[in-house]
């Protein structure tokens, strides 16, 4: 058996290898290492994917959520409200612009925003709502889009883990993860559902005037070369990983069903266990699995984590501590308590190996591991 991987990029790569390495060798020899074609070529196919009117490529995820809030012209003090469970990324562009992260609770099935939390923190100073489609599910963006229209606030989508997640409306239409909201963002890091070999990340809307802006600020702040509008950053995705981009996407509707196979299969073989609590599937939102997050309710989560590890299984937690609770977020206005379901959340979840080449012994050997220390218990 071939070692156990949260991630295996290798495998992933070794399927692709013969695309991925002329893709490579096609940029260095055209030396086009900065906006070569591939950058644009990619931004276009996603734009298709994703029915979206703009793809704006950046640097990497955060620097996508940053440029969004820049573009949308949120002044210091403002507050940006958003899930007090999530990666630091959100908060941190949020307190890095001196805007107010406010954060809300979460659902305990969905782990995503709980819509009546941000409708009650929603103040004359709130400017923005930035859900996260975390491990792989859409917030519930409907509820979630009539609040933000109602109070006219922005919402921006931290799109990071979902992307090829669709969201289905009551009346039926569909939309992917990233452009429902003002602006999406995403990140191309290597373990993202649609991952580059390096950094990486994208900005989606269906807006001209925010995707000028975005533009511009990802641009140093220029329209035209050497003039500069407003004071921007240099946020550039590299042609090589556009290249790779590229390839990847073509595979990403695949990826996807593996992961969802791969749920399944971990689903079906827990689900005889109380102890444990399988993923939650919202009616309303495709999951591309970015984890598989158990919530470990009758047995410890760290002695399974343990146990997991020394059988050569890696299993994480995402994420033990939340916002809140952060050295560098520490804020008079929050203390423990604050947010329940969250502070429930950090000491229940374990991912376990998630990817698009799990192997069927590696899977067994997961799976009986899981199973053999339940029953031992
Ligand atoms: C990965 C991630 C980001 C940041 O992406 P980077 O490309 O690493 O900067 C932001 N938000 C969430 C929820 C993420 O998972």
């Amino acid at each position: 058996m071939n070692k156990i991987q949260m991630v295996d990029l290798k495998a992933q790569y070794n399927q692709i290898k013969s695309d991925v390495d002329t893709a490579i060798q096609e940029v260095i020899d055209k030396t086009a290492f900065i906006n070569g074609p591939d950058v644009g070529a990619f931004a276009e196919e996603l734009q298709k994917y994703l029915d979206v009117k703009h793809v704006i490529p950046c640097a990497n995820g955060t620097d996508a959520l940053q440029i969004a809030m820049m573009a949308l012209g949120f002044k210091p003090g403002d507050e940006v409200i958003t899930a007090s469970f999530t990666y630091v990324a959100t908060a941190e562009v949020i307190a890095l612009l001196g805007l107010v992260p406010v954060l809300v609770d979460v659902h305990p099935d969905t782990f995503n925003l709980d819509i009546r939390a941000v409708e009650a923190a929603i103040t004359d100073k709130t400017v923005a709502i930035v859900p996260v489609h975390l491990f792989g599910q859409c917030a519930h963006m409907e509820p979630l889009m009539a609040v933000a229209n109602k109070h006219g606030l922005h919402v921006i989508e931290d799109t990071a883990q979902a992307l090829g997640s669709q969201y289905t409306f009551s009346d039926g239409r569909k939309a992917f993860a990233g452009t429902m909201g003002s602006i999406g963002a995403t990140s191309f890091f290597p373990s993202k559902n649609l991952g580059c070999y390096g950094d990486g990340g994208a900005l989606f809307t269906n807006n001209d005037e925010y995707a000028a802006a975005m533009r511009m600020i990802a641009n140093h702040g220029q329209r035209v070369r050497y003039y500069h509008d407003s004071i921007g950053v240099n946020s550039r995705l590299d042609t090589i990983q556009a290249a790779i981009l590229r390839i990847k996407l073509r595979h990403l509707d695949a990826y996807s069903s593996a992961r969802r196979s791969l749920a399944d299969a971990y689903d079906r073989a827990f689900a005889e266990f109380s102890q444990l609590i399988t993923p939650f599937r919202s009616p309303f939102s495709v999951h591309v699995f970015h984890q598989y997050t158990l919530r470990c309710t009758g047995v410890s989560r760290d002695i399974l984590k343990e146990h997991l590890e020394s059988k050569g299984i890696p299993a994480m937690i995402y994420y033990p501590v939340p916002l809140h609770m952060q050295k560098a977020y520490t804020d008079p206005r929050y203390k423990q308590g604050d947010f329940p379901v969250t502070e429930m959340l950090c000491a229940q979840v374990l991912s376990l190996p998630m990817h698009t080449e799990m192997q069927e012994d590696q899977l067994q050997h997961i799976i009986n591991t899981v199973k053999d220390f339940l029953n031992s218990l």
